[in-house]
C-alpha cells in the first residue's frame, strides 16, 4: 500500500499485489523446474473399510517438495498448474506413480489396495483422456477395478455431455469413478443419477457437522442412506474424531478417510504403517 511504500512514495501500485504477481511468476518457473528436478512427490492416505475393518485402499495426494518454498500444499500449486496447462503432464505422472505404488504393494504381499487419484478438469477435457488412462493401466498392469478417479462437480459441469461420455467409457473398462467433495457445491441427489459414478465422497463439512449432533448429524445419515439406495459406495473424508467414527459406522458408511486413521504419508511410511499401525488400529476399532 501507499503507506508502506517508503521515502520515495511510489503509490502507483499496491505493493502486496505486485509481490503476488512476482511470487506467482517465480513459482511458475520453479514448478516447471520441479517436474524436471523430481521435486514432486505423492503421499498416500489410507481408506479404511468400516465393514471389514481393514485398510483396502488409499488416496494419492500430490505434494511439491520445493527447495525454495518447502513442502507446498496442492491447494497452492494445483491452480497454477491448471492455469498453465502443466497439470496435464503432472496429472499423468501422479496417475502412473499411484498405479505403480499399488502394484508395488501387491507384489510385496499386501494384497490389492485400490488407489484413488484426483483428476483435474484440464485433464478430463483432453481429447485422449480415456486413452491416456487406459495406457497407464496397460503399462503398469494395474487391474482397472483397482483404480478410482476422483472428480469434482465443477469438473463435470464444464462440457457436461462429453465428460459424462468419457467417464462412462472408463466405467465400462472397470475403472471406478468417485464424486469428490460432495456437498461442498451445488450437487443434488437427482443430478447424481445422471452421472456414471460408483462412489460418493462426502465433504469434510458434513463430517464436521456430526460432532455438533442433532439435525446436522441426521443429514449426514440421510445422505448415506440415499446414496446406498442409488447403489453408490459412500466415503467420508476428513474423519478426525472417535465420535465421527462411531456415528459413521452406525449409519453404515462404507469407507472412512481422515486423520483419525492416518494423515497422508510418504510411501515408505505408508508401507511401514500398513504392516503395523493400520492393522493394530483395525483391531482397536473392533472394540470401540
Ligand atoms: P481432496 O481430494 O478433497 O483431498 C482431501 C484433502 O483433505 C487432502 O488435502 C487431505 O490431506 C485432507 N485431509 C484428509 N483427512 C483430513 C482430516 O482428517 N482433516 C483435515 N483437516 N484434512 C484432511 P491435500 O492433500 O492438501 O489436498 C488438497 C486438494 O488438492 C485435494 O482435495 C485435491 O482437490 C487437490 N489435489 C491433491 N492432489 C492432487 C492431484 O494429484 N491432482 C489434482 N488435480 N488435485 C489434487
Ligand atoms: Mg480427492
Ligand atoms: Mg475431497
Ligand atoms: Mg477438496
Amino acid at each position: 500500500s501507499a503507506k508502506n511504500s517508503g521515502k520515495r512514495n511510489y503509490k502507483f501500485f499496491d505493493k502486496s499485489m505486485f509481490e503476488a504477481v512476482v511470487e506467482k511468476a517465480g513459482m511458475e518457473a520453479s514448478l516447471r523446474q520441479a517436474i524436471v528436478n523430481n521435486e514432486l512427490i505423492v503421499h498416500y492416505q489410507p481408506q479404511f473399510n468400516l465393514a471389514t475393518g481393514r485398510v483396502e485402499g488409499f488416496e494419492s495426494l500430490l505434494r511439491w517438495a520445493s527447495p525454495e518454498y518447502g513442502l507446498v500444499t496442492p491447494l497452492k500449486f494445483i491452480p497454477l498448474a491448471e492455469e498453465t496447462g502443466m497439470i496435464v503432464s503432472i496429472g499423468k505422472w501422479v496417475l502412473q506413480t499411484a498405479c505403480v505404488f499399488s502394484q508395488t504393494l501387491f507384489a510385496a504381499g499386501h494384497g490389492r489396495l485400490c488407489t484413488a487419484v484426483n483428476i483435474s478438469v484440464m485433464q478430463l477435457i483432453e481429447d485422449d483422456f480415456v486413452e491416456m488412462v487406459a495406457g497407464v493401466l496397460a503399462e503398469t498392469g494395474l487391474p482397472p477395478e483397482c483404480l478410482e478417479l476422483e472428480i469434482t462437480e465443477s469438473v463435470l459441469m464444464e462440457r457436461f455431455e462429453e465428460n459424462v461420455r468419457k467417464l462412462g467409457e472408463l466405467r465400462r473398462m472397470g475403472v471406478r469413478i468417485a464424486l469428490d467433495d460432495f456437498g461442498s457445491g451445488y450437487s443434488s441427489l437427482t443430478y447424481l443419477k445422471k452421472l456414471p459414478i460408483t462412489m460418493l465422497k462426502m465433504d469434510k463439512a458434513f463430517i464436521d457437522d456430526i460432532t455438533i449432533g442433532g439435525v446436522d448429524a441426521a443429514i449426514t445419515g440421510s445422505i448415506i442412506e440415499l446414496a446406498h439406495q442409488m447403489g453408490l459406495t459412500v466415503v467420508a473424508e476428513g474423519v478426525e474424531t472417535e465420535i465421527q467414527f462411531k456415528y459413521l459406522r452406525q449409519e453404515k458408511c462404507d469407507i472412512i478417510q481422515g486423520y483419525f486413521i492416518s494423515r497422508p504419508l510418504p510411501p515408505a511410511e505408508f508401507i511401514n504403517e500398513l504392516q503395523t499401525c493400520f492393522q493394530r488400529s483395525a483391531y482397536h476399532f473392533e472394540h470401540v
